[in-house]
């Protein structure tokens, strides 16, 4: 039984790069251990992360997640049973906003930024679907 579950949360506080690329670190480590994928995406304030595996595995590692004090306002955009993967990949793969292309941001809100908080899940799951079909996840681990 495969699940995808996708959230969105604010950082508590400034998140520099090495912060960063030690949740990313951190992640595929123990994600690739529990067969868990997916991809995490940083604006510079929010979060938008996509898991996807077995049901007991993301939903035990949301809950871990949801605890952790480096973010706070976790808000679940999705969660959906599936019967294939998007993210096989990617043990925690990571978009790179530097490198996107603002129009596709614009395709999907009124601004430029990424605010899954000011849209509706569907429109974040169909921008993550963009991301993946145009290439813009780099694999970080
Ligand atoms: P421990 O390492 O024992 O830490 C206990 C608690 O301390 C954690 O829950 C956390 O609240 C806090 N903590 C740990 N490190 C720091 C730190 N450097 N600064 C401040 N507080 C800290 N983990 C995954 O395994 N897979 C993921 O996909 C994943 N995605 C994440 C996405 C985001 C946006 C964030 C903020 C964290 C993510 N984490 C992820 C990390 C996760 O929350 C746990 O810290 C990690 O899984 C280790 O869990 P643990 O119970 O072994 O915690």
């Amino acid at each position: 039984m495969l699940v995808r579950l996708m959230y969105a949360s604010r950082a508590t506080e400034p998140v520099r790069p090495d912060a960063l690329n030690a949740i990313v670190r951190e992640s595929t480590r123990n994600n690739a251990a529990i067969g868990v994928t997916g991809v995490l995406c940083f604006s510079g304030t929010i979060f938008l992360q996509v898991l996807e595996g077995g049901r007991s595995q993301v939903s035990a590692l949301y809950n871990r997640i949801t605890q952790d004090q480096r973010h706070h306002d976790v808000v679940l955009l999705s969660y959906d049973e599936i019967e294939e993967r998007s993210f096989a990949g990617w043990a925690m793969g990571q978009v790179n906003l530097a490198r996107l292309n603002p129009g596709l941001l614009l395709k999907y809100s009124e601004a430029a930024v990424l605010d899954p908080f000011a849209v509706s899940g569907k429109v974040s799951k169909a921008l993550f679907a963009e991301l993946v079909a145009t290439a813009s996840v780099a694999c970080t681990g």
